[in-house]
């Protein structure tokens, strides 16, 4: 549809799929998105840059990092890339990142723990532009150009699902939630999903299990869908018992969103 109407397709590239301690050897949650308004990064897990040599991507095509909510694995990634955008990358072009309120205090103070010493700070060459989204259900919200719709979902105070449009296709990223009707919601409100799926059997509030995904099947129809964030067991239970549409994502795997 996109190419018909001129427009080019988006791209989702799969940087890293796997749970916070890397069940399975995944990486950290990292995801690429080539859309019409530009390249995102959704989430910055601890391996993000590893990913990214892994698979022959620079930095210097990043426009803008998202972030889902403020948990280790899916921001520890950031002061790698920061020096690596410093030193080996010599980045002059502006940085965007949006997340949660308490982004940037998080992001600057982790990167100053990591490497406190001055040289990095006074090498910066590139403005880092912060742009912290209220943790609310809001839609349209126009970030340089690219739209994007947020959902306050069931994990931590900062977890923000998000929905990107990109031509008129709709790409929605869930980071981690325990099922809520917000979910719901970004499903429904998507024809491309990226969700989480941490377990097979329901194991809490906090993250997803395909058996309640499995529940909700129908919600799922007449959509793509990629489960990350994945835990022991998820994608060999998806594959003995297949659901239409649905595939376990894979570290490195690229495909039309
Ligand atoms: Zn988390």
């Amino acid at each position: 549809m996109n190419e018909a109407k001129g427009m080019k397709q988006a791209k989702i590239h799969f940087l890293g799929t796997g749970d916070a301690w890397h069940t399975g050897g995944r990486f950290h949650q990292a995801l690429l998105l080539r859309l019409d308004a530009g390249v995102v990064l959704v989430d910055a897990g601890s391996t993000v840059c590893l990913a990214l040599d892994r698979d022959g991507i620079g930095t210097a095509e990043l426009d803008r990092i998202f972030i889902t909510h403020l948990h280790g694995d899916h921001i520890a990634g950031w002061p790698f890339l920061l020096l690596r955008m410093v030193y080996r990358d010599e980045r002059v072009r502006p940085l965007k990142i949006s997340g949660p309120p308490g982004t940037r205090e998080t992001f600057e103070s982790l990167a100053r723990l990591c490497y406190s010493d001055s040289s990095l700070w006074e090498k910066i060459a590139f403005e880092i532009i912060y742009e912290e989204l209220p943790v609310e259900e809001r839609s349209g919200i126009d970030c340089g150009g690219l739209l994007v719709d947020t959902f306050p979902l069931a994990h931590h105070p900062t977890s923000l699902g998000l929905v990107f449009d990109s031509g008129g296709t709709r790409i929605g990223v869930s980071g981690d939630t325990g099922w809520c009707p917000a979910l719901e919601r970004l499903v429904e409100a998507s024809d491309t999903l990226i969700i989480e799926c941490t377990t097979v059997e329901r194991a809490g509030a906090k993250h997803l299990s395909l058996e309640e995904i499995r529940a909700h099947a129908g919600l799922f129809e007449g959509k793509r869908t990629y489960l990350v964030h994945l835990g022991a067991g998820v994608a060999e239970d998806l594959s003995r018992e297949p659901l239409e549409g649905m595939e376990a994502a894979s570290d490195g795997l690229v495909t039309d969103a």
